[in-house]
């Protein structure tokens, strides 16, 4: 077994290898995306601990040195944690001018305008159990197909952005089954919670401005987001490459087909390299390389 079609054809003549594989499919990407999870959270502590080591010595070293110098620790510790707080209100209110900037920036779309549309978002919404988003769209001129999404949570509740393009809303009426495998593959992103990293990258390029306060105040908080940030720059690339790898495997899950595929041998998307798409040849190569060994792994058992 060596590529797609293959596979798709095997598929086609057996109903009950079919459910058996996208079933198989699901826990592999179930399991794949749950280790990256694990690791993305137990990152940030180690940066904390490495901190935490010396600051500790020399609190111990001044406990060992008198009142004055406990004083002085203590006010110093105060400032760090004040201005960590004062760099994530400040980083919030820039997340939160980006999706002020969304709707001013882009004209929306009135749903009671498009009834189809409507349902058949509803439709996949529900069937990825997404229900309890708010979804706000938006026309995007920019691009002929591909739409953006962000996902935003926050006092507001949870909202879905969608950037559609005129030539995506024709396809909706055009081809059903591609149209729905881009929205799974957008509502991949949401399920992996990984649109904040373009958001981010997007505000790094207007360069946040962090508070005076916190350059003058606190030196271990510039060293921690000094650390912080290399080590961002350097899983960017890979970790956002991954995220558009697994939003295609997801939407392979959840339409039960390879629209994506089609989606990404067709014309549809520019086939020069840009920092956050990996090219789609790359793209439909990890999907082979999944869907094969998947295939292989039942057809074993
Ligand atoms: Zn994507």
């Amino acid at each position: 077994m060596s590529n797609i079609e293959n596979i798709i054809a095997h598929l086609d003549q057996d109903v009950n290898l079919k459910t058996t594989f996208f079933d198989t499919l699901e826990d592999w990407y179930r399991l794949e995306r749950q280790k990256i999870i694990n690791i993305k959270k137990f990152a940030p502590y180690i940066a904390y601990f490495i901190i935490a080591i010396p600051v500790c010595l020399i609190f111990f070293a001044c406990l060992l040195n008198g009142f004055l110098e406990v004083l002085i620790f203590l006010i110093i510790i105060s400032a760090v944690i004040m201005c960590e707080r004062r760099i994530k209100v400040s980083h919030k209110r820039s997340v939160n001018k980006y999706f002020d900037s969304i709707d001013l920036t882009y004209r929306k779309i009135n749903t009671n305008d498009f009834p189809d549309l409507k349902n058949t978002l509803n439709k996949l919404l529900n069937n990825v159990g997404l229900k309890d988003y708010e979804v706000k769209m938006f026309f995007d001129r920019n691009n002929h197909y591909v739409p953006a999404v962000c996902e935003r949570i926050d006092e507001q509740g949870k909202i879905i952005y969608f950037l559609l393009s005129r030539n995506l809303l024709m396809l909706h009426n055009l081809n059903r089954i591609l149209f729905e495998s881009i929205i799974y593959h957008e509502l991949g992103h949401i399920n992996q919670h990984d649109t904040n990293l373009w958001i981010e990258r997007n505000l790094e390029k207007e360069k946040i401005k962090y508070t005076w306060i916190a350059y003058i105040f606190s030196i271990p908080t510039i060293l921690f987001r000094l650390l912080a940030n290399s080590n961002a720059k350097k899983h960017y690339k890979q970790e956002r490459r991954n995220a558009e790898h697994y939003a295609d495997l997801y939407s392979i899950i959840n339409s039960k087909n390879f629209g994506i595929v089609g989606f990404l041998e067709g014309n549809y998307l520019s086939d020069s390299e840009d920092h956050d798409h990996p090219l789609p040849k790359a793209r439909i190569d990890f999907i082979e390389k999944i869907v094969n060994k998947v295939f292989l792994k039942i057809k074993l058992d």
